[in-house]
């Protein structure tokens, strides 16, 4: 973690305990702004990036430290990836603190490993699953665990990064060999 990542986040809100945004009892935090406006959205006033409010990274920590029972955090949206350095510190400091990140985003996978923008590959590399993908209003299904539509995947990161050596903490993904090993690290089931 570097001095330069943001401490404030900005916020659509924040919901201490949820069971449908992850495995277990999560805190979720909707990032304000969200750039991919799909069609059938359910959280359409998150997409103004000039509304919610700036909200301290330290003081979402301190909420989720409050509550012995949580398992984890989870960043919804609105779009966490449009806000990658102040949500890749808040990840980073959850993971410190025993906590899962849950992170959703309307990019996909592969666009997010190519993407060159600064905190997009902290973000990954502090997230535990990754839900991919925009919401498709054709390929909708309430019956899906976390997911809104089909086309949306669970990218266990964490075991990716594991199975990739060359790959830290400190260094960046390689795009060719993620997209090698994408399938293997894509998951329909999800750990407690
Ligand atoms: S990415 Fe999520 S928040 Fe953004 S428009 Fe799509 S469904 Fe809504």
């Amino acid at each position: 973690m570097t001095d330069v990542m943001p401490r404030i986040v900005r916020l659509a809100g924040i919901v201490d305990e949820s069971v449908v945004d992850g495995p277990g009892v999560r805190l979720v935090v909707f990032a304000q702004g969200c750039p991919h406006r799909c069609p059938g959205c359910h959280n359409p006033h998150t997409w103004d990036f000039d509304g919610g409010a700036g909200v301290g990274i330290n003081q979402i920590l301190l909420r989720a430290e409050a509550n012995p029972i949580l398992s984890g955090v989870t960043l919804s949206g609105g779009e966490p990836f449009a806000q990658a350095p102040g949500f890749a510190r808040l990840a980073q400091e959850a993971r410190l603190r025993g906590l899962s990140v849950v992170t959703y985003t309307g990019y996909t996978w592969e666009q997010l490993v190519d993407s060159p923008a600064p905190g997009v590959h902290d973000l990954l590399l502090a997230t535990d699953i990754l839900i991919d993908g925009p919401f498709v209003q054709a390929l909708a299904d309430p019956g899906l665990a976390y997911r809104g539509s089909r086309n949306q995947r669970m990218i266990r990161v964490q075991d990716h990064v594991a199975a990739t050596p060359a790959h830290s903490l400190n260094s960046r993904f390689s795009p060719s060999s993620c997209l090698m090993c994408v399938a293997s690290c894509v998951t329909s089931s999800v750990p407690r």
